[in-house]
Parts: structure tokens; sequence; C-alpha cells
């Protein structure tokens, strides 16, 4: 009896423990969606009015009959870079936002990559020269392929932003290398590189290595995190090579999908 006492005992504690659990799992999951939908909701917010600051900013800077100074004009360019900046980091909060809900898709169309690519890098001269960092970009070729550009442009973009950040002297290279059933884009820098321990949590959303004193670099942690997100819905992968005072690469391989093939054509990104 006594025996048969202690089994109900334990059962009862068991089913209670496994009640407590799943109440806490609940309660964590309901949460998580409060977050998302707070984190949707402040984007959107941010989102309309920085969108409605560019169109005038940009009628003020390239007005040629206003009688702006030089140094008008330089503390719009500010306001422009700030702006520009805050609406790529509301983008990719929602984006990330998505790709947590799993609603993150990818928009085929024939899409020449090469040409994403050297748009993208060429957004980056400016900083590039003015940091007296050395910029080479191999795509010259032209790649069509069905893939999403957009996808792609933010992938190349954040990648490049960061070789830039954390070089502070030497040479950035980005490299498209098309195979017959792959894509691999390469960035390469001489940077400040990562340290091993760091490696594998970098794609992890909002981890970011401790760097002390000039190396201390302000970011938010949610650029490779997105990356990241955005090669997996490409069906994709993305790997780092890096070594604290050497430098880093990162290789991003995506399959190479023909213009004419149709696989998957109906992902639409859902509004
Ligand atoms: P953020 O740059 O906003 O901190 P990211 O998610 O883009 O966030 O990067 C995560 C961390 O990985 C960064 O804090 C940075 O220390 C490191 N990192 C990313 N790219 C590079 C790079 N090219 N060179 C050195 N460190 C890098």
């Amino acid at each position: 009896l006594v025996a048969v006492a202690e089994r109900v005992s334990t059962a009862l504690t068991a089913s209670h423990a496994f009640e407590m659990e799943r109440r806490r799992v609940a309660a964590l999951a309901e949460a998580d969606e409060a977050k998302t939908r707070l984190l949707e909701n402040v984007g959107h917010e941010f989102r309309t009015p920085l969108t409605l600051l560019a169109g005038p900013l940009d009628s003020v800077r390239e007005s040629t009959t206003s009688t702006l100074t030089d140094g008008d004009r330089d503390s719009l360019d500010v306001v422009h870079r700030a702006s520009t900046r805050l609406r790529r980091l509301v983008d990719d909060l929602l984006d990330a936002v998505s790709a947590d809900a799993g609603q993150l898709r990818a928009r085929l169309e024939p899409t020449d990559l090469a040409a994403v690519i050297r748009d993208c890098a060429s957004m980056f001269a400016a900083v590039v020269s003015y940091q007296g960092l050395e910029l080479v970009v191999d795509a010259a070729e032209d790649v069509v392929v069905l893939t999403d550009g957009e996808m792609w442009a933010k992938v190349v973009f954040n990648l490049v932003a960061n070789a830039v950040k954390y070089t502070p002297a030497g040479r950035i290279s980005v490299r498209l290398v098309t195979g017959a059933d792959a894509i691999r884009l390469v960035v390469a820098d001489t940077g400040l590189g990562i340290p091993e321990d760091d490696l594998p949590r970098i794609f992890d959303r909002f981890h970011r290595v401790e760097r002390s004193g000039a190396h201390s670099i302000e970011g938010s942690g949610i650029g490779l995190a997105l990356v990241s997100d955005l090669v997996t819905v490409l069906d994709g992968r993305i790997d780092v090579d890096s070594q604290v005072g050497v430098g880093s690469t990162f290789t991003v391989v995506v399959p190479r999908l023909p213009v004419e093939s149709t696989a998957g054509v109906e992902r639409p990104i859902p509004a």
C-alpha cells in the first residue's frame, strides 16, 4: 500500500510540475507575442514620419535656386545621413520581426545580382574614401538569376557596412562568384576581426562584441541576425572566418536558380 501511495504521490507531483511548466511556457509565448506586436507597432510608427522626412529634405538639398550656404548644406547632409540610417534600422527591425513570425518571404524575379552588388557598394564610395580605405568590387559581369534583389541588397549592404565600420584602415573586397549550381558572395576585410568566443554568437540578435576604447563602435546587434534570416529565406547559408587583428571574411552561398526556372516564384512578401 505504501508503495502504491508513493507512486500516486510521485505521479501527482509530476503532473503538477507538468502543469506549472505548461503555464510557464504559455506565459512566455504570450510575452513573446506582446513583444513582437510592440516592436511591429513602434517600427511602423517610426517608419511613416521618417519616410515623410525624405522627400522634402531631398528637394531642399537638391534645389539649385535656394540661398543655402555651404554650412547649411553640410548640416542638411548630416540630417539626411541620420534619417537614412534610422530608416534602415527601422526597416531591419521590421524585417527581423517578420522573420521571427515566419512571414519573411522571397519575391523571386529575374535579377542582375552583379548590378545589385555594384549599386550597394557604390553607396559606400564616400565613406570609404573619407576613411582612407580601399574598396575592391569584383562583380563586373552581368549575373541574371531568379532571386529577390531587395533581400540581396540588404545582405550586401549590411555586410559591407560592417566591413567599413570595423575596419579602421586597410582593404575591403566584395566578390561575386557564380557557379553552375550556386552563387557565392564573399565580403572580406582587413579590420579588427572577431574574437573566437564571439564567433558562434555574432548571428544572434542583439549580440555585440564588446570592444574597448577607440574600438568601441556604435551598433544595435540587429544587422547580422537579419542577414542570416534573409540568407535562410533565400535557401542559402552564411559562414564567417575571422581572426582578431587580421580581418574577417563573410561568405554567403545560395543555390543558383536559372531565370527560366519557376520553382517557388509564388512566394510574395505579405503586405
Ligand atoms: P552591430 O554592428 O550593430 O553591432 P551586427 O549584428 O551587424 O551588429 O554585428 C554583430 C557584431 O559582430 C558586431 O558588434 C561586431 O563586433 C561584429 N562584427 C560584425 N561584422 C564585423 C566585421 N566585418 N569585422 C569585425 N567585427 C564584426
